[in-house]
């Protein structure tokens, strides 16, 4: 399957790892919108989020956990972090395999930027 993240999960193409466990992968977005902006994936090939079936909860569970777990360890859990995830090119998804943003170490607004 022609998938960058997959390609990731497989280490055809090497990520800047940030944590990983059996089912989630959390690696450095390549273009940076925040002094820390990673990106949690699933393992498991999730095109977007209109694709999460009910056998999935567990691992997608997991996205905000690993989330919490980054931010605390980057120091800015309690300062407050922001969590994104885009679903179709309405809203930006580039690449079809869902992740979850997590960005820190800076002020954010509401609704943008
Ligand atoms: P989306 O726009 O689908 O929500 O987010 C895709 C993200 O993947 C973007 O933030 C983009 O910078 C990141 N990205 C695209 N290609 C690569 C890559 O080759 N390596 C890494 N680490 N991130 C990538
Ligand atoms: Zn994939």
């Amino acid at each position: 399957m022609d998938c960058l993240f997959c390609k990731m999960v497989n280490r055809e193409i090497e990520p800047d790892v940030v944590y990983e466990d059996e089912h989630v992968l959390a690696f450095n977005d390549i273009n940076p919108q925040a002094p820390t902006h990673v990106l949690i994936i699933p393992k498991k090939h999730i095109a977007t989020l209109n694709d999460i079936r009910e056998d999935d909860l567990e691992v997608v569970g997991r996205l905000p956990l690993v989330a919490a777990r980054v931010a605390r360890e980057a120091g800015f859990a309690e300062d407050g972090y922001r969590v994104v995830m885009n679903c179709n090119e309405g809203a930006g998804q580039t690449v079809y395999h869902i992740h979850m943003h997590l960005m820190g170490g800076r002020r954010f607004t509401w609704p943008a930027g």
